[in-house]
């Protein structure tokens, strides 16, 4: 049996710093929580890993996914850290993913959110590069806001970084064929089921709470030919 690939994506680097903000740099930060991912993983899994960098370098957008879909990746993760006014968790796919990469962002969704203390902002979709190029189940983390005081102080504790890092391992496992080393590491996360908001053919959103979704519909009401919940677990 072939081993599982993950190409973990730290974001930004080199002369892209990312966001900088409350003395963080997102390059950094996002590059050492894919380092710890990546330690976690070795550690307990039997799986092969790769990393779009490993070092404070310039890789663009285009050659991050061409080094996944290279390779054959089964899984992408891309690291980020969130800015722009706001707090929390939330994590994107792209919106014309596949039914599969959907059960995928909601495990690591729920694996994070069980690991770290943040607002839920959502399971979201986006047409980011990284999550439109490469051929794998990808999905896009942000955890945290740098610039957001409260959430900066815990970006700049080492357990926190390392939680948000096993957040990501304990999604993982949640995913077929990933051959457990360890069964010590953590308990497995119960699956919440996901409701995908479709628009007129395209999906908006995936939410596990209710409230979120029927904010989305009551959103789309008025403007929307046709308006599809789906139950994905
Ligand atoms: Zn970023």
């Amino acid at each position: 049996m072939s081993k599982i690939k993950i190409m973990i994506d730290p974001g930004h680097g080199g002369r892209d710093p990312g966001a900088v903000a409350n003395g963080l740099v997102e390059k950094d930060l996002t590059l050492t929580i894919a380092r710890e991912i990546r330690e976690v993983l070795l550690r307990n899994y039997d799986v092969l890993i790769r990393m779009t960098r490993d070092s404070d370098m310039f890789v663009s957008l285009e050659d991050r996914a061409r080094l996944a879909n290279s390779w054959g990746a089964d899984y992408f993760i891309s690291v980020h850290i969130n800015a722009g006014g706001g707090t929390g968790f939330e994590s994107f796919i792209h919106p014309h993913a596949a039914k599969h990469t959907g059960q995928f962002q909601a495990c690591i969704h729920q694996g994070i959110l069980g690991k770290i203390k943040a607002r839920d902002r959502g399971r979201k979709t986006a047409n980011y590069a990284v999550l439109r190029l490469t051929k794998m189940a990808a999905v896009l983390t942000e955890s945290y806001f740098i610039d957001h005081v409260e959430d900066s102080k815990k970006l700049k504790e080492a357990s926190v970084i390392k939680a948000i890092a096993t957040g990501h391992v304990v999604g993982l496992q949640e995913m077929p064929n990933l051959r457990l080393i360890n069964e010590s590491l953590t308990p497995r996360p119960r699956l919440v089921k996901v409701y995908r908001l479709l628009v007129d053919g395209v999906q908006v959103g995936a939410y596990g709470e209710r409230e979120n979704v029927m904010a989305q519909v009551n959103q789309f009401l008025d403007s929307a030919k046709k308006i599809e919940v789906e139950r994905v677990e």
